[in-house]
């Protein structure tokens, strides 16, 4: 389906009306100059932690260990007292290594760079993206759960579309900092998980609003019967408990990648079996992306019976297929 790009102007210049109504420019990470080490505390304590509850813990902290320098002194137990009470102590832990990653291997400047930051510890690919453009103002759009879900609605009729990410990169004229804040705000206010279409000002040509938002329903439905009339292609990974993952190639790692024909539940199991006799159990799909220009599910299946000859790689080879082949389609 071709988006044109004067409905792609009306959604911007709206959101941007939206934004400099009911924008949330209060909040202490939306100052003007922030600096790439402010944008990386906030979005990481803001990972699975309300706004509410991040506003406070955010200006301690920040008190506290003013610059990545500070904290990258920091032991444990001087850390921990400023954190503590966030959760995910994961987190907190990978927040001191990227402290003292950035402060020794990069002078203490956040490169400015996607594939450099997401070498520091903690640091996906929406955080990346959320330094270069908060803190750069580089040409990279955050796609988080609230913006893929109002760009979803409003262009395809569904927060599970399958969004050509790259070309509206490319076609968005605003500002990366304002056009993400914006959408961040929106989507959690007025195009929440239930959307308030009726005060909404993208309604009159929002197609989730036009088909009432069927096609979402419908998705729900479809997520459990896992065929997906869309899907071109489909990448499946083979793992034992998430502990060990199997390799479809010699060498290093790399997924199933199965086309169409075989992208539904009973394809992917039947091609398994056909080709290396073995008995799959196969998860619905945890992700829809763009992968060399296909719309493309990427699902987990487990062995349940059969022999088999796969190269095995622990999690960390996954977690570096997804960062490089997966990050960049
Ligand atoms: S009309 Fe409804 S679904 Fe569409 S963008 Fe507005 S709130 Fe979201």
């Amino acid at each position: 389906m071709a988006i044109q790009k004067q409905k792609v102007r009306f959604f911007e210049e709206k959101l941007s009306d939206y934004f400099a109504k009911a924008g949330r420019d209060f909040l202490p990470w939306r100052k003007a100059g922030i600096t790439p080490y402010e944008v990386w505390v906030s979005e990481i304590m803001l990972q699975q932690t309300q706004v509410s509850r991040v506003v406070a813990y955010y200006t301690r902290f920040l008190k506290r260990f003013p610059t990545v320098q500070e904290l990258a002194k920091a032991t444990w137990e001087e850390f921990l007292p400023y954190y503590e009470g966030l959760g995910y102590y994961a987190r907190g832990r990978n927040m001191l290594l990227a402290s003292q990653k950035i402060a020794e291997e990069h002078e203490g400047v956040f490169p400015r760079d996607v594939r450099e930051l997401r070498s520091i510890p903690g640091i996906g690919p929406y955080t990346a993206s959320a330094i270069m453009s908060f803190a750069y103002n580089d040409k990279h759009m955050a796609w988080d759960t609230n913006l893929k879900r109002v760009v979803g609605r409003f262009f395809y009729g569904s927060k599970k579309a399958f969004i050509d990410e790259e070309w509206f990169e490319k076609t968005f004229i605003t500002k990366r900092r304002e056009l993400n804040a914006s959408l961040m705000d929106f989507g959690s206010s007025l195009c929440a998980s239930r959307p308030k279409c009726n005060t909404c000002p993208l309604s009159s040509r929002c197609v989730y609003f036009r088909e009432k938002g069927l096609q979402e329903r419908e998705e729900k439905k479809v997520k459990k019967l896992f065929p997906d009339s869309q899907a071109e292609q489909v990448i499946v990974i083979l793992h034992e408990k998430h502990q060990k993952y199997f390799s479809s190639v010699k060498k290093k790692y790399q997924p199933f990648i199965l086309s169409e024909g075989y992208v539904t539940r009973a394809a992917i199991k039947e091609w398994f079996l056909k080709k290396y006799t073995l008995r799959l159990a196969v998860r619905p799909p945890h992700e829809r992306l763009h992968f060399g220009g296909r719309k493309t599910l990427v699902v987990n299946a487990q062995i349940l019976g059969g022999e088999h000859d796969f190269l095995i790689f622990p999690k960390q080879a996954l977690k570096e297929y997804t960062k490089g082949s997966l990050s960049s389609c």
